[in-house]
C-alpha cells in the first residue's frame, strides 16, 4: 500500500525514477537470507529458481553462459546475430548438455554380430555400451546392455541372441520424474520411451537420470525432460517462422521478440503468428515502458513482457532519440497492468550492483536481464583484453554502430533493416567491462545481495518481496552516503568496484 502511495505521489507530479533514485526502507524481519526462496518465473511456463535472465546480446549469451546460468538455476537468452542455423545449434548445445532424455538413441540392428558392434563403438567414439535393438521393421525388440556386452562369450553372435529381451518401455512424454520413479520401481537401468508403432522415440539411461535428479533438485533450471532451459531472441522479419521452427525442433523454451520498441506493429503481428503456429511455446515480448503497452502485448497473447527502454549501460536511445521512462518507475507502472493478467514481467537494462536486483524486484519485478553485469565473466563470448594493466572483456550494445554493421538482426532490432552501412543511427556504443571470472562466483553474489535484501525487508520469497516493499526517494547526499565514502579502498570487494 505504502509503495503504491509512494509511486503514485511520483507519478502525479510527472517525476520518473530510476535505481539511483531510490531504496527500499528496511522492516522487522523473521527471515534469515539462507532460508528465502528465490524462485519466480520468467514467462507464464518457464520458471527460474534464480531471478537472473542474461540478456540477449552477442557479447553475452552464448551456449557457454547459457549452460552454466541454467546450472545455477537462471536461464540465458541466446542472442540473434547468427543464423537460424547456427542459433538452434547454440540451443541444442544447451539442451543435450545434461544428456537427460537421449533424443535419437544410437541404434543396432538385430543381426548385427557383436564383434561389428563394437568395432562400430570404437570407430565412432562411443562412450557408452547401451543399445536399442530393432528389428527389421525398425520395431524395438531388445537391448544390449553392458552387462550383456560383459557376459558375452562369442562375438560373433547376433545382436537378438545376446540382448536382454524382457523390456520395460514407457510412452513417449514421460518425463524424467516419471521415468525416475518407474526404473526404481522395476530396477531397469534403462527405460526406451516407444511411439504407438513401437517404434522408439527417445530413452532414459539411469546413471543420468540419477545425476540429474540429484543435481537438479538443489538448483538447476531443467525442463520436464531433464534438459536445462534455455530461451532465443528473434526478430520480426520475413524469416523469423523458419527460425522459430529450427528452434522448436531444438526444444527451445522460450523465444523472445527483441526489439527496442515492442509495442509496434510488427512485434503484435509476429507475436500472434507464433502463438498460432505454436500454441504451447512461450513467448514473451519488448521492450516497453508504458502500462499501455504491456497491457496491448498481454492481449495479443504474450507470456511474459520484457520491460526497459533506455536504461542499458551500452544505451544512448535515451539521449539519441530522447524517449524512455526511468527504469524503476517503468517496472512499477508496468507492474501494475501485468499482475491484472498473472503474467510476469523482467526488467531489463540498467542494474549495476545485486542491490539494484532487489529494487527491481520490490518494484514490481519478476525477475530481471543482466547485461553489463554478465558481460564481463569468463563464460561470455569473446577473449580477455588487456588493458591499462588490468583484464576486460568487450561489451557492446546490439544497436552499436559495429554490431548494426555486421548483423541484419542489429538493424532489424532497430528498425533499420533496410538501411545502408552509411545510413545507419546507432543507439549504442561499443566498450569494455572489467573482467570478473567465473559465472558461478558472480552470480553467488549477486543472488547473495538479494538474499540479504530480503532478508532486510522481511520477505521469504519474491511474491513476498514484490508485495512488501517500501520505498523511499534519496536525496543527492544521500546517495553519496549510500556508497563507501571518505576512504582509499585498498582492497578489491568480489561486490563492489565503485560508482
Ligand atoms: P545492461 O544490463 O545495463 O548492460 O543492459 C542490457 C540491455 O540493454 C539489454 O538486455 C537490451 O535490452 C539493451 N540493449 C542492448 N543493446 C542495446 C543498444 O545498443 N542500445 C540500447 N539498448 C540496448
Amino acid at each position: 500500500m505504502r509503495k503504491k502511495e509512494f509511486f503514485e505521489h511520483m507519478n502525479d507530479l510527472h517525476v520518473a525514477m530510476t535505481f539511483d533514485d531510490v531504496r527500499l526502507k528496511t522492516s522487522y524481519s523473521e527471515i534469515m537470507p539462507d532460508h528465502v526462496s528465490t524462485e519466480t518465473k520468467f514467462s507464464k511456463n518457464v520458471p527460474l529458481k534464480i531471478p537472473i535472465v542474461s540478456a540477449a546480446m552477442d557479447t553475452v549469451t552464448e551456449h557457454e553462459l547459457a549452460i552454466e546460468l541454467a546450472k545455477l538455476g537462471g536461464i540465458g537468452i541466446i542472442h540473434r546475430n547468427l543464423n537460424p542455423e547456427e542459433q538452434a545449434f547454440q540451443v541444442a548445445r544447451v539442451k543435450n548438455h545434461l544428456n537427460g532424455l537421449i533424443e535419437n538413441p544410437i541404434c543396432v540392428n538385430e543381426e548385427e554380430s557383436i564383434n561389428d558392434i563394437l568395432e562400430k563403438r570404437n570407430r565412432k567414439g562411443y562412450g557408452f555400451h547401451t543399445f536399442p535393438v530393432l528389428d527389421k521393421e525398425g520395431k524395438l525388440i531388445g537391448i544390449l546392455t553392458e552387462n550383456d556386452f560383459d557376459l558375452c562369450d562369442n562375438f560373433s553372435l547376433p545382436a537378438k541372441e545376446v540382448m536382454t529381451a524382457q523390456l520395460i518401455t514407457s510412452p513417449l512424454g514421460t518425463t524424467l520424474e516419471e521415468a525416475y520413479n518407474i526404473m526404481t520401481k522395476t530396477k531397469k537401468k534403462v527405460l526406451p520411451l516407444v511411439n504407438n508403432d513401437e517404434k522408439i522415440s527417445g530413452m532414459y539411461v539411469f546413471s543420468d537420470v540419477k545425476r540429474i535428479k540429484s543435481e537438479s533438485s538443489q538448483k538447476y533450471n531443467i525442463d520436464a525432460r531433464g534438459q536445462l532451459r534455455v530461451g532465443a531472441a528473434i526478430g520480426t522479419g520475413e524469416d523469423t517462422l523458419n527460425r522459430v521452427k529450427k528452434l522448436v525442433k531444438e526444444n527451445i523454451d522460450v523465444v523472445v521478440i527483441d526489439t527496442a520498441h515492442g509495442d509496434s506493429k510488427p512485434v503484435i503481428e509476429t507475436l500472434k503468428m507464433i502463438k498460432e503456429k505454436y500454441p504451447s511455446l512461450d513467448v514473451v515480448t519488448g521492450n516497453v515502458s508504458e502500462p499501455d503497452s504491456v497491457r496491448r502485448l498481454i492481449e495479443a497473447g504474450s507470456d511474459g513482457v520484457k520491460i526497459g527502454q533506455g536504461p542499458g549501460s551500452i544505451c544512448t536511445t535515451r539521449v539519441i532519440a530522447g524517449v524512455g521512462c526511468p527504469q524503476v518507475t517503468a517496472i512499477y507502472n508496468c507492474s501494475l497492468v501485468a499482475d491484472e493478467y498473472g503474467i510476469p514481467i523482467c526488467a531489463d537494462g540498467g542494474l549495476r550492483f545485486s542491490g539494484d536486483i532487489t529494487i527491481a524486484i520490490g518494484a514490481g519485478a519478476h525477475c530481471i536481464m543482466l547485461g553489463s553485469m554478465l558481460a564481463g565473466i569468463e563464460e561470455s563470448p569473446g577473449e580477455i583484453v588487456f588493458w591499462e594493466g588490468r583484464q576486460w572483456k568487450n561489451y557492446r550494445g546490439m544497436g552499436s554502430i559495429g554490431a548494426m554493421q555486421e548483423h541484419k538482426g542489429s538493424r532489424e532490432r532497430y528498425g533499420q533493416k533496410d538501411a545502408g552501412k552509411e545510413e545507419l543511427i546507432p543507439e549504442g556504443v561499443e566498450g569494455l567491462v572489467p573482467y570478473k571470472g567465473k559465472l558461478k562466483d558472480v552470480i553467488f553474489q549477486y543472488v547473495g545481495g538479494l538474499k540479504n535484501g530480503m532478508g532486510y525487508v522481511g520477505a521469504s520469497t519474491i511474491n513476498e518481496l514484490r508485495e512488501k516493499a517500501d520505498f523511499m526517494r534519496l536525496s543527492v547526499p544521500g546517495q553519496a552516503e549510500s556508497h563507501p565514502h571518505h576512504v582509499k579502498i585498498t582492497k578489491e570487494s568480489p561486490n563492489y568496484s565503485g560508482a
